[in-house]
């Protein structure tokens, strides 16, 4: 264990910040993690409580106590040897999970959890830059072929494994990049991109091969990559926008968050934007949708120097401690308050959207309406106007960051006429197999929109599946 005292002499520590008003001028990532003699004091804290709920509450099932402990007793090769033993990026979580991991620590049952995700983020840095993080070629090829369809965490995740059990992995993207939502959803401010290019280009010494700017469906049939490849692996992501249809929604500057937060990290890659320009600057934004996305849409519109930035969300303000809704150690669903909505925006909970003006066919003011919601007869939660609440909001921009309806179906998905659920996500049996033999699916496209560290864990526990497919185990 860390310090058997530990965590009673040291207080919790977060990663810093870079000030306010010196990142909104940039797109660099926000964080600082701390100095390696204070996370030594950090791993201290660590009580390896005997059972690590932490362990349970991470997706990858993360060895959390034994990193912990090899930080506090300076050990970081070996740290990064066991935080590899579960997770093959953690320059990936290590920046961008919510830490469910942390809501689970026993500490934080009357204290402050251990800041595991800055562990992680450390010990992965660290190792690159000692040299540690090294390509590890298969020793021997099965001679099997798979072919994975989308390049996110649970495609790569898919391939990294598959690939350490020497089959042949070539890895189809439709973009002209890798990565997935991490190349060109998440903003710079969080991940910066050179973290994605630097680990795929570990992957591709390892052997794996990259087929970029390729739509499977449109560029390439799927069904020849089921002739081609022993198994294939559905990755694509879940990428069709909820819309709101309200009267205004053909209206200039009304748009889905993705169409936006892409140009920003194409501009920032120095790509071409080929479609017409979004930009904030000396605009009033509104965010419709108070999650992840729509926080990225506020934190990219304060950088490009938006004159207001306001985010409405239909559901109410969660609260700012656990009540007994979410004991721990379950994820606690508070109040998030992100980097980006640091950075200044209005929010405001219980509101919903009755239409959108426009002057000469562009957006001028979004008319509101405040809510409650209360349960109907047979139990359902249902959503009431406050009489009497109507408002209209001067608008010159309006983000739509409602969520996602599951992958998009024409194309590939048709032409394979693979199965789906109510939910419009991609089935598959136990075993990751969809109802085509050979077929695999995995992350967001068979569970719906997740987080980066449940993609990777599915595309981890696929590749599984898919060895025991291939070698008849
Ligand atoms: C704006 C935004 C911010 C987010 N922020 C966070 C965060 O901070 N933390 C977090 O944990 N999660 C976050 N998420 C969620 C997270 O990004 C996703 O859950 C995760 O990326 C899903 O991984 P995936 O591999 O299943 O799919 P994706 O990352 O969506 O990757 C799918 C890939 O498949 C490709 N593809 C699709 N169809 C085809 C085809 N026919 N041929 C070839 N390629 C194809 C797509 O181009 C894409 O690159 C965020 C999501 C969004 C939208
Ligand atoms: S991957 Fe996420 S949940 Fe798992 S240990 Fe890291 S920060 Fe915690």
């Amino acid at each position: 264990m860390g310090k058997v005292t530990g965590f009673k002499e040291y207080k919790r520590m977060a990663p810093g910040k870079r000030p306010v008003e010196e990142r909104v001028k940039d797109y660099k990532e926000i964080t600082i993690s701390l100095p390696g003699d204070m996370l030594k004091e950090q791993g201290a804290r660590c009580m390896d409580c005997g059972t690590p709920f932490c362990n349970w509450g991470c997706p990858l099932g993360n060895l959390i106590p034994d990193f912990n402990h090899m930080v506090y007793k300076d050990q970081w090769e070996r740290a990064y040897k066991r935080l590899s033993l579960t997770n093959p990026f953690p320059e990936f979580t290590g920046r961008i999970c919510p830490a469910p991991c942390e809501g689970s620590c026993t500490l934080g049952v009357n204290r402050d959890p251990v800041t595991i995700e800055q562990m992680e983020y450390s010990i992965i840095e660290r190792a690159y830059k000692e040299g540690w993080v090294k390509p590890e070629p298969p020793k021997v090829r099965t001679g099997k072929k798979v072919a994975v369809i989308g390049s996110g965490p649970s495609g790569l995740g898919v391939a990294v494994r598959l690939n350490s059990y020497g089959h042949i992995v070539t890895v189809f993207e439709k973009d002209d990049e890798v990565g997935g939502l991490m190349r060109y959803g998440i903003p710079d401010f969080k991940l910066e991109k050179r973290v994605v290019e630097r680990r795929v280009a570990v992957m591709k010494e390892e052997g794996i091969n990259f087929i970029t700017g390729c739509e499977i469906g449109r560029d390439k049939a799927a069904s020849e990559l089921l002739k081609e490849f022993d198994a294939v692996v559905l990755a694509g992501g879940c990428a069709l926008p909820r819309d709101l249809k309200v009267e205004g929604r053909e209206l200039k500057g009304f748009h889905f968050a993705m169409e936006y937060l892409t140009q920003q990290n194409r501009r920032n890659a120095s790509k071409p934007v080929t479609v017409d320009e979004i930009d904030a600057k000396d605009k009033v934004v509104i965010v419709i949708g108070g999650g992840d996305t729509g926080s990225d849409c506020i934190g990219t519109a304060r950088r490009q120097g938006a004159k207001e930035v306001i985010q409405y969300e239909i559901m109410p303000k969660p609260p700012v401690e656990r009540n007994d809704t979410m004991p721990w150690p379950e994820y606690p669903m508070t109040l998030k308050t992100s980097t980006s909505h640091e950075e200044g925006c209005v929010r405001e909970w219980l509101v919903n959207t009755k239409k959108v003006e426009g002057y000469k066919g562009v957006v001028k003011a979004l008319h509101g309406v405040r809510v409650y919601w209360e349960k109907d007869d047979s139990g359902r939660m249902v959503m009431k106007e406050v009489e009497g609440s109507e408002f209209v909001q001067k608008a010159d921009l309006i983000l739509l960051a409602m969520g996602f309806l599951g992958p998009k179906k024409e194309g590939m998905l048709e032409e394979l006429k693979v199965n789906f659920d109510g939910r419009g996500n991609v089935v598959t049996d136990e075993n990751y197999m969809t109802n085509v033999k050979g077929l695999f699916a995995t992350g967001d496209m068979k569970t719906g929109q997740s987080l980066v560290v449940r993609a990777l864990s599915e595309g981890l526990k696929t590749a599984e599946a898919v060895d025991k497919y291939l070698m008849s185990r």
